[in-house]
């Protein structure tokens, strides 16, 4: 089960340095996305793949042969791109059938591959409509059906959703990752948005600066992530800095005990990452290990969940839990915020957290580097 092979891949452009000394697998028929603030160079790594850029280091093969010199057009890539790139002067089935045109391959034959891709995609009935009639989820849906024409060995896609609404958006990754399922194809979908990611991906590449800082399924992206960088990235998280002791970390003079204990040298600099769903408030003011008590300044109901900000000693602390839940806090109320052992994860101080946090919003790159080995990271 080879799939897509990248060993030592970099892409320099004069001083820049787009992606950097990268190893990775991606494994046949399964979906992976690459997955990253704008800049870290996710897009150079699929035009790496797709051959429309030459790496300036490293091999790529397909399994078992390598293919780095191989030119885009015999590579037999299906690639889908942001912006759909249809050609509005043909009708849909001629669109669908390009690849199949320029291969010679007869008129009956194209129509006939055309009619059996845009069922697939849930488009039949507008074989002969032109492009300027069709919305924008019917418009990828074609884009989809074309670069599937050929029969792919590798389904490429740079962030496929970005044109369409956010309903629309939510219902087409569902669907394309049920079209993925069914034809059993590798995929690699560059996107920014880790819901998006995490709807689609078997494997979730994050990368930051032109390297990747994990490998991972959603769930161990979310629920273990392997830096600080990631676990800002993806989800919430509140981060706590502070001190290694004895196992634990000693926060401003107050001590939390993670599970397993800590492994850092008594004294080094130490951030704690905590997801708000696994802080738990009471309204008791109790203190001791792996609690903060303060001050209840902020609360919101959001659908399903509610938020609730506490301004502790150390800093704002945002715990989430159902809207159902029946103990209702207020504010200016005092809790007592606590963080159970097993949901901590511990990171040496040295990531910017802040910025990542804030480069996310923005769609900046950031962050530091944990490892580019697949097998470090995985
Ligand atoms: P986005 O989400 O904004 O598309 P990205 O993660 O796909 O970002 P890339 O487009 O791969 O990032 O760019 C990575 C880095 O390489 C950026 O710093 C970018 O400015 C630089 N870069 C990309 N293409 C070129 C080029 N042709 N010449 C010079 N620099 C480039």
């Amino acid at each position: 089960m080879p799939g897509l092979v990248l060993a030592g891949i970099k892409k320099t452009y004069g001083q820049v340095t787009a992606v950097d000394n990268i190893d990775l697998t991606f494994p046949k028929g399964k979906l992976t996305a690459l997955l990253g603030p704008s800049g870290c160079g996710k897009t150079t790594l699929l035009r790496m793949i797709a051959g429309l850029e030459d790496p300036s280091r490293g091999t790529i093969s397909l399994d078992g042969n390598d293919i780095t010199e191989k030119p885009a057009n015999r590579r037999k890539f299906g690639m889908v791109f942001q912006s759909f790139a249809l050609f509005p002067h043909m009708s849909v089935a001629e669109n669908v059938a390009y690849s199949l045109t320029i291969a010679g391959v007869d008129k009956a034959t194209r129509r006939a591959r055309a009619e059996e891709l845009l069922d697939l995609v849930k488009m039949a009935g507008f074989e002969d409509r032109r492009i300027g009639q069709l919305s924008g989820g019917q418009r990828q849906r074609v884009a989809i059906a074309r670069a599937l024409a050929q029969k792919p060995d590798v389904f490429l896609l740079d962030e496929p959703m970005s044109a369409l609404d956010a309903q629309l958006r939510e219902a087409m990754q569902v669907e394309l990752r049920l079209l993925q399922q069914k034809l059993d194809i590798t995929t690699i979908v560059v996107t920014h948005d880790q819901r998006e990611a995490m709807t689609m991906a078997d494997q979730i590449v994050v990368m930051s600066n032109g390297r990747y800082e994990q490998i991972g399924s959603p769930s161990e992206i979310y629920h273990r992530p392997a830096s600080a960088f990631v676990a800002s990235f993806i989800g919430k998280a509140n981060f706590l800095k502070g001190k290694a002791k004895d196992g634990g970390v000693d926060v401003s003079g107050f001590l939390f005990r993670p599970e397993p204990a800590a492994s850092f040298l008594n004294g080094s600099a130490v951030q704690i990452a905590c997801r708000p769903e696994n802080v738990s408030l009471s309204s008791a003011d109790e203190i001791g290990p792996n609690r903060l008590a303060g001050t209840v300044t902020f609360l919101r109901d959001i659908g399903p969940t509610r938020e609730v900000y506490v301004e502790t000693p150390v800093g704002t602390v945002i715990c989430e839990m159902p809207a159902s839940t029946e103990t209702v806090f207020s504010q200016g109320e005092t809790v007592s915020a606590e963080f159970p052992p097993h949901a901590l994860r511990l990171f040496p101080d040295t990531d910017d957290v802040a910025g990542a946090q804030s480069r996310s919003d923005t769609g900046e790159g950031g962050g530091s580097i944990a490892s580019n080995k697949q097998d470090v990271a995985a």
